[in-house]
């Protein structure tokens, strides 16, 4: 059935790969005689937008839409008519191509040239990607997958998939293509298929904004239409007819060589097929079973056309001229069924993707592999390879350079700009050095001149800090020195003068015991904690350290690491993704939904996707303020695999105080309730945060925790405070009130506000935030410059504070300020 290409006489290695390239059959596709038939579309779409795209869909695919945007409803019913068998397979070939492509997300790298010059390469995904995913008879769910997990691993933000409209299907796209885009939450999803769908995703249109990158498989109008686009958006290679090349001996097996030939074959007539070997025998049997597999194959007539077109046995002297016809031919597949297989792939120089030995077929490749199957067609595996997280992501040079390193290397700045007469870079370094400086020396002599740029040498260089630290700033919210400090969330109200009392006697009793080691264990404090939070809750249940935030750093010591992932949904508080990047477990931000909520089926969906080690629940959040129902939680905990930390830093402030994930922890022993006496207790000083969960969780953290880490006058001083709780909670009911009366006020000036359950309040929204938080700060009210762009975050204060800060913002606002 196949041709033969008889090389055994030839010099294969020696004929060169173009010569060697023209002996092999390939389809041509001619992209640019497409171009021209799609320019019109595409430039119509580009002026007219959705109208044009609505014309071209009933011209194109003979459905009229009243909008390319399919419902989420139909998402989600789509996904619930799947064959159960189909969508668990689909779970497992995202869970295979997930874990490899997070794999390809290259790490920040941090080169240091020279002492205190650095170049950090940053990779950054695109901020919105489009994916084309072809309708026609068959529909490719699986084209879902490889395209849209590469995406999503990379970090891109915003996901947009087109597929033609069915009119089969209602006007929407096939439903196994829906149904793979609700499998892995992808929630826009548009109706739109051809030349018209690339340009609406590439010039943007009233119902679909413009992206950045268009991925996926397509059609020749579809790769002519990317084609035309180049330049205006990022694509990935052109996709031309699908291809196999299989280098096999005479162990190979005939009949799996011929299935695969089949397999191949059986996707398009223009689909070329090269079994290179090195055994005439061989060749003879895979003959014989391509006869026999081809009568029976489901698509016999591509199949047939295929192999009986574009497709042939090549047969050659020796493996060696095996891989350089390969090698030539640069396949899109290439199938190794020969002794040494392992040996020989690494060997292989072109190639989209390589299979190895008897069990390693396309199909699973196609499918399940975890591999990418979007790969270079066409030979263009000698410059190109498959889609991948790279193609979401761009490298960004982040070049740092000191003062004295900048003087260091001024005379080679010197030299060039002076060859290239470019006159006005040299004085650009020149005018940044002190005179006297020594020009056009040609030497790099660091040492020396940064002598003479008056700076100490050295100062620059670096200490060899972890590579994944590198370039990363401490936290830390502005500390500016003004009346009115309303920045950090702290209780405004002083420990009152009795606490302060008892406080300074506690501590002094400890005093005269400092030269022995305080109690390891915290016992006494945590018996009062457990008082304190009451519900039944043992000492042994309970855990104490510096602050919340020791107490989060060692759930992720415990909990987190190298190789664990930790989820969270943001905005949220700062210090979690921190924290987890300290210890090496990978972050995850999800966001929250509009109004600063989590949605149940959206956190479920991303907890069953991305099964992390631990779920972060901010409640209330901070900087919103915005508190998470119990049921939202619980449903969280449900469906988590690992650990489930809440943080409530703010509980005491909630409007509904029994809405705590506390109430939970009898059901759920892998959840972590997280407080902190920084807030309500008014003891920010004192650094005492605390959690309650399942006494084993309690166990587990005596492994990460340092001995002795509570200091005894630190765990005087909790005690002291926790003795007068009935007293500090009056003044959190002050602080309620405080907040709820500024959120009216702001309100009723037209802002809007985020529905507080803290001690703070997130406002906006503003075109010039840092306009209006100066403008405060001028006015001796500092204020934070945190949330999403716009909102401004204010810690509830003292009543005459609170004045201050009413009366600086009616000044500072002015009509026109609010986004
Ligand atoms: N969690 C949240 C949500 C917070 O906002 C804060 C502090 N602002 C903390 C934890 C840490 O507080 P501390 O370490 O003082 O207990």
């Amino acid at each position: 059935m196949l041709t033969r290409i008889d090389l055994r006489g030839e010099p294969v290695a020696r004929l060169g790969v173009r010569t060697l390239a023209g002996l092999l059959p390939r389809a041509e596709l001619d992209v640019e005689a497409a171009v021209a038939v799609v320019r019109p579309v595409c430039d119509d779409v580009r002026g007219r937008g959705a109208e044009a795209v609505r014309e071209h869909t009933a011209r194109f695919d003979g459905v009229d839409l009243a909008t390319t945007v399919v419902p989420r409803e139909a998402l989600a019913d789509a996904l619930a008519r799947l064959d159960p068998a189909v969508e668990a397979a689909l779970r497992e070939a995202a869970r295979r191509a997930r874990l490899v492509h997070e794999a390809q997300v290259p790490a920040e790298r941090v080169t240091v040239v020279a002492d205190g010059s650095s170049v950090t390469e940053r990779y950054v995904p695109v901020a919105r990607a489009g994916v084309y995913v072809p309708g026609g008879l068959v529909a490719y769910p699986s084209s879902v997958v490889m395209n849209v997990v590469p995406a999503q691993a990379a970090g891109v933000g915003q996901i947009a998939v087109a597929s033609p409209p069915q009119a089969a299907n209602g006007g929407l796209p096939h439903p196994s293509v829906l149904a793979a885009c609700e499998l892995l939450g992808v929630t826009e999803v548009h109706a739109a298929g051809g030349a018209q769908a690339i340009a609406m995703l590439g010039y943007g249109t009233g119902e679909c904004a413009a992206v950045d990158t268009i991925t996926g498989p397509g059609n020749v109008y579809v790769a002519a239409a990317k084609r035309l686009l180049r330049g205006v958006v990022g694509t990935d290679a052109e996709a031309g007819p699908t291809e196999v090349a299989i280098v096999a001996d005479g162990g190979a097996d005939a009949e799996f060589v011929a299935a695969d030939l089949v397999a191949q074959a059986e996707h398009d007539p223009l689909a070329a097929c090269l079994l290179i070997t090195t055994d005439p025998g061989l060749a003879d049997r895979v003959d014989a079973e391509l006869t026999r597999q081809v009568a029976t194959a489901r698509h016999a007539g591509r199949v047939k056309e295929a192999l009986t077109g574009q497709s042939a046995c090549v047969l050659v002297g020796g493996i060696d001229a095996a891989l350089a016809v390969a090698d030539a031919w640069a396949p899109e597949h290439l199938e190794i069924q020969a002794a040494g297989a392992e040996d020989l792939a690494g060997r292989v120089r072109n190639a989209g993707a390589i299979f190895v030995g008897p069990f390693a077929p396309v199909s699973l490749g196609d499918y399940l592999a975890g591999s990418n199957h979007v790969l270079p067609t066409g030979g263009t595996a000698r410059h190109s390879g498959g889609l991948s997280v790279l193609t979401f992501l761009r490298g960004i040079h982040v070049v740092n350079c000191t003062a004295p390193a900048l003087a260091a290397v001024a005379p080679h700045i010197d030299a060039l700009g002076g060859a290239e007469d470019l006159a006005a870079h040299v004085r650009a370094v020149r005018v940044r050095l002190p005179a006297g400086v020594t020009r056009g020396t040609g030497r790099a002599d660091g040492a020396g001149e940064a002598a003479r740029a008056g700076v100490a040498a050295g100062a620059g260089a670096a200490p060899p800090l972890r590579a994944d630290l590198v370039g990363r700033r401490p936290y830390g919210a502005p500390q500016i020195d003004v009346p009115v400090r309303l920045n950090t969330n702290e209780n405004p109200f002083p420990p009152p003068v009795a606490l302060v009392r008892a406080i300074a006697e506690a501590a002094a009793a400890q005093a005269a015991l400092l030269n022995r080691y305080p109690d390891r264990d915290a016992v006494g404090l945590r018996r009062d904690l457990a008082g304190y939070l009451g519900r039944g809750l043992k000492p042994e249940q309970v855990w104490a350290a510096n602050g919340s935030n020791e107490i989060i750093q060692q759930l992720l010591q415990a909990f987190g690491g190298p190789g664990r992932e930790a989820l969270g949904f943001e905005p949220s508080y700062s210090m979690h993704p921190i924290i987890a990047r300290t210890t090496s477990t990978r972050w995850i931000g999800r966001s929250r939904e509009a109004g600063f909520g989590i949605d149940a089926d959206r956190a479920v969906a991303a907890i069953a996707e991305l099964r992390p080690d631990l779920v972060f629940v901010t409640s209330p959040n901070n900087p919103t303020g915005t508190a998470v129902p119990l049921a939202v939680i619980e449903r969280i905990c449900a469906a988590a695999p690992g650990m489930v930390v809440v943080d409530e830093a703010y509980a005491e402030f909630a409007r509904d105080r029994d809405a705590t994930a506390l109430a939970l922890l009898p059901r759920y022993p892998r959840l972590v309730v997280v407080r902190t006496m920084s807030k309500a207790f008014a003891l920010a000083g004192a650094r005492v945060g605390y959690l309650a969960a399942d006494r084993g969780v309690v166990d587990a953290l005596q492994v990460v925790r340092l001995p002795y880490h509570l200091s005894a006058l630190t765990q005087a001083a909790a005690r002291a405070a926790l003795a007068r709780t009935g007293e500090l909670l009056a003044a959190v009911s002050a602080i309620r009130a405080g907040r709820d009366e500024l959120s009216s006020w702001l309100r009723a000036r037209g802002l809007s506000v985020a529905d507080s359950d803290a001690n703070f309040v997130l406002f906006g929204t503003f075109a010039d935030r840092r306009a209006v938080w100066q403008g405060l700060v001028d006015r001796g009210v500092l204020i934070r410059e945190v949330g999403p762009p716009g909102w401004l975050r204010v810690t509830i204060g003292t009543p005459r504070e609170m004045d201050a800060f009413r009366t600086a913002l009616e000044e500072v606002l002015r009509p026109g300020d609010t986004a």
